[in-house]
């Protein structure tokens, strides 16, 4: 890691002085430390929660109606909150976006991507009942076959490795946690 994926901080959140990126003393990598009350604020990664919800052998895709990707299909994930479990994260966020109710059936996909400090969790789940509309975030939710699923309209890079995973495992019948990253490689500089 580097200072370069840090998040540019000026000032203390605690109480409103500077800050300067220094590493403090038994740590080792730079963090911003207030000139005046010594906070260390440190920085962690994201955790994206979502689902990939299943019913009669179709998987449910939002098309998203907000940025970014706008116009593009995904399943249903956002950021978790304070407060909340993984699950609950999931399950929110299919409700706000789907307006569908769904049961986690397992943990799915773990991927990593350390280049934006975020993680995605998605559950494979199992909807309710067959009834979902577009959520305030979704322009239009459908269900899609295997054949179906719009390769070339898939808003995420994350969520087209894990669907491409999920069609293999449809091939078996089987679902094994899937752990991986997605790395944008870096540029070098000009
Ligand atoms: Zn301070």
């Amino acid at each position: 890691m580097s200072t370069a994926s840090l998040i540019a901080m000026n000032y203390c959140s605690e109480c409103g002085n500077t800050v300067h990126l220094r590493i403090p003393k038994g740590d080792s990598l730079p963090r911003y430390i207030c000139d005046h009350c010594h906070t260390v604020h440190y920085q962690n990664p994201k955790i994206v929660a979502g689902c990939l919800p299943e019913w009669d052998n179709r998987i449910l895709l939002c098309r998203r109606a907000i940025e970014p990707r706008y116009g593009l299909w995904t399943l249903p994930a956002g950021f978790m909150e304070n407060g909340e479990t993984t699950e609950q994260a999931a399950l929110r966020e299919t409700w706000e976006e789907a307006e569908t109710r769904v049961d986690i059936t397992s943990l799915y996909s773990v991927i990593s991507l350390p280049h934006i400090s975020q993680v995605y969790l998605i559950f494979r789940a199992s909807l309710q009942q067959p009834v979902f509309s577009a959520g305030s975030e979704s322009l239009d939710v459908q269900l899609f076959r295997e054949n179906e699923i719009p390769w070339d309209e898939l808003a995420f890079p994350v969520m087209k490795m894990t669907l491409e995973r999920y069609c293999q495992d449809l091939v078996t019948g089987e679902f094994p946690l899937y752990v991986d990253h997605l790395s944008r490689p870096i540029r070098p500089k000009t």
